[in-house]
């Protein structure tokens, strides 16, 4: 354990018990030091204005009395208004809250109540966000954290605040003085301080700036730390077996694209070197990367190595599994797979076999960077969808071999100055071209009025024996609601497809379950999959060749463009239908656009130029790493400069002698991310 309080379990702090513990946990919440640094994603300006101050479509805190009975009013499918009128000094207005019909029972006439929400001036109406009872917040700012069902808001707050009271005291800078002097950053203590408990928006707004410059600098010197040889770190010469890689050339039921050929050659050339490989490979999905990485498995086995793919999804890792399996099992390989759920005895003989070196190749989820997993001789390292691994994840697969070659699969390109700034130094290998043969989807933007033609077609496809995806996305903060959108959309179609067999598949599921539904789905056994993103990607099914994504305009382009890329796979003609009613002009052009392009590289450009203007809608699947308050689009040029200066303090103080506590930091951000 590192000797610092701070990284203490929570269950240090008084009155926290395992329960508790354990409910932090699932929001990634272990240490007191995780508490303190669990940050707001956004705050609600509480400050009440006068009415006549107030701006139309401005958000405002109200504070008034109760004057009417509320009354709750149900329209459309599953909405409801609970309206009232309240008393504001000697004014009257309306308060609307949509869809909360439950807080009818918290509102009583004559109750001194404040609410924040929208307010609509010629309306004279406020259409609610949030009910908060008159005493509780004074403060005028109100921190919004990010919570699911296991931990609530008032909860929390009161644990970082017991974490502040007794803690605060003992931590200590990271950011090197001088450093911070230049850039005018706060202090850690200042940081925590202010960014739980600001006295006003613009000092959220500047607790917030040197916050997210802590987060990147932490996260570049775990890069600097990581590449610290500039690509010039000593590998192991792989002297591969090229009549044995003919056998797989010959057994494989395709000829390699012109662009997959490129990077095999490239990855042969640097198996071969002195040097480690290090090179991320970007490739449209469907482009074919996997066969690429089956290549690279092979030859690194035919040079008697071991290989270890690493992928972010069971299921994911259960269709490379099949796959690979399939392909290099008659060729004498022994391919295991090992996630979360593989059973406590098979999970053993993994661990004995890899040691052992009887296994070649191990294919598996998160489980892979368990302390258990020791190889004999593992040489090269893939990671699929890499930018949903952490830094410290990547790392702690890679410290299982001796300098092994590294190869990084994505299929959301990204411009190459923002991948050497989030991923360190990479060779860039790219696939442009889809395999030969394939039909382009065809794809449309139809309107919540047009289901009807989009139904008639889903037909049409359903009576010709294809199989559908139906998806809707993650659209709000809260998990049970999602799970509650994916449950309705599968009542729905049940409904209206009744002599087909729909069924639902989504992220919540126990992995068996989730297996045993895309098994079915695979064997042709169910007729339209109604999924939410847990689909997004790898699943590989040719006879699903129809899509329908419902509210479209809620996922990222390159999200949507990742979704789509589950069919198309076979030798008909596939279909893709984003149902979506944007209102905004920017939203409507995004789905022209989707329904326009097919090029991956395409959308992930457009993607960042509108997440650059603030889309918040672009950040999930964006092919980046996700940061707790920074954004790499939105705040590039901090990225940047921690870049810089994480390499210069690395360089001067490679083993981090002179910044111990930043040493210890970095050492808890090793351990946290590889918690499974
Ligand atoms: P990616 O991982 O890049 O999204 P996959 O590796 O899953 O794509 O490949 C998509 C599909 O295309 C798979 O079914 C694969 O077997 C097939 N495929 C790959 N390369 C070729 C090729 N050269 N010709 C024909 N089909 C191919
Ligand atoms: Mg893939």
């Amino acid at each position: 354990m590192i000797d610092n309080a701070l990284f203490a379990p929570v269950t240090n702090l008084k009155g926290v018990g395992t329960k508790t513990a354990a409910d932090l946990g699932s929001l990634g919440i272990y240490s007191i030091y995780d508490l303190l640094f669990y940050f707001p994603f956004r705050y609600d300006e509480l400050q009440t204005l006068p009415l006549d101050q107030i701006m139309d479509g401005q958000k405002v805190m109200l504070k008034g009395i109760v004057a009417t009975e509320p009354f709750v009013s149900r329209f459309g499918y599953k909405k409801s208004r609970l309206s009232f009128k309240m008393r504001i000094d000697h004014d009257i207005i309306m308060v609307n809250f949509f869809n909360q019909p439950w807080l009818k029972s918290k509102i009583e006439i004559g109750q001194e109540v404040a609410i924040y929400g929208k307010y609509n001036v010629a309306r004279q109406s406020l259409s609610a966000f949030k009910f908060v009872a008159a005493k509780e917040n004074d403060s005028g700012i109100a921190p919004i954290y990010p919570l699911n069902r296991h931990v609530k808001q008032k909860k929390l707050v009161t644990l970082i605040n017991l974490a502040i009271d007794d803690f605060l005291e003992q931590v200590k800078d990271i950011v090197p003085k001088e450093i911070r002097q230049k850039y005018r950053l706060l202090t850690d203590r200042e940081i925590i301080q202010k960014m739980h408990h600001p006295n006003n928006g613009r000092e959220a707004e500047i607790a917030k700036r040197s916050a997210i410059f802590r987060e990147f600098f932490i996260f570049e010197l775990q890069l600097a730390l990581l590449t610290r040889n500039d690509g010039q770190q000593k590998g192991y010469p792989k002297d591969y077996d090229l009549k044995e890689i003919a056998k797989l050339t010959s057994s494989l039921p395709f000829e390699l694209s012109a662009d997959q050929k490129q990077v095999v050659n490239e990855i042969f050339a640097d198996l071969h070197s002195e040097r480690q490989m290090r090179r991320l490979l970007q490739g449209d999905v469907g482009s074919g990367k996997t066969v690429v990485a089956i290549y690279a498995i092979f030859s690194a086995i035919t040079a008697g190595y071991q290989a270890a793919l690493m992928v972010p999804t069971e299921i994911l890792a259960t269709q490379h599994f099949k796959k690979i399996d399939e392909l290099l099992r008659p060729l004498g390989v022994r391919v295991a797979l090992l996630t979360g759920n593989t059973k406590t005895l098979e999970r053993r003989e993994i661990y004995r076999e890899l040691t052992d070196g009887t296994i070649n190749v191990v294919i598996g989820t998160h489980a892979l960077i368990q302390k258990n997993v020791i190889f004999k001789k593992l040489g090269l390292v893939i990671i699929d969808e890499q930018h949903r691994f952490g830094v410290g994840q990547r790392q702690a697969l890679i410290n299982k071999g001796d300098n092994p070659d590294i190869l990084a699969m994505t299929a959301t390109p990204i411009p190459r100055t923002l991948a050497l700034t989030v991923y360190g130094d990479m060779t860039v290998s790219e696939i442009h071209h889809l395999p030969s043969g394939r039909k382009p989807i065809i794809s449309v933007w139809k309107t919540s009025s047009q289901m009807k033609d989009v139904y008639q077609q889903m037909k049409e496809q359903l009576a010709q024996g294809f199989q559908i995806y139906a998806v809707t996305p993650l659209i709000t903060e809260s998990e049970t609601l999602d799970l509650k959108n994916a449950e309705e959309l599968h009542q729905k179609l049940s409904h209206d497809f009744p002599d087909q067999k729909v069924v639902l598949l989504h992220g919540q599921m126990p992995g068996p379950k989730k297996d045993e539904i895309m098994e079915c789905f695979a064997n042709g056994d169910i007729n339209i999959l109604v999924t939410t993103s847990v689909i997004e990607v790898g699943v590989d099914v040719a006879n699903a060749n129809m899509m329908v994504i419902y509210n479209a305009d809620r996922f990222g382009l390159s999200q949507l463009h990742q979704l789509r890329g589950r069919i198309g796979r076979g030798q008909t003609q596939s279909y893709c239908v984003f149902v979506a009613d944007p209102k905004t002009d920017a939203g409507k052009a995004r789905m022209k656009v989707i329904a326009a392009t097919n090029d991956g590289f395409k959308l992930a450009e457009e993607d960042l130029k509108m997440r650059g203007e603030g889309d918040l809608f672009g950040k999930a699947q964006s092919g980046l790493p996700e940061f707790r308050v920074g954004d790499v689009v939105n705040n590039y040029n901090t990225l940047v400069v921690a870049q810089k200066v994480a390499r210069e303090l690395v360089k001067a103080d490679p083993g981090l002698k002179d910044h111990k506590t930043l040493k210890q930091v970095l050492e808890y951000k090793q351990l946290e991310q590889n918690r499974i």
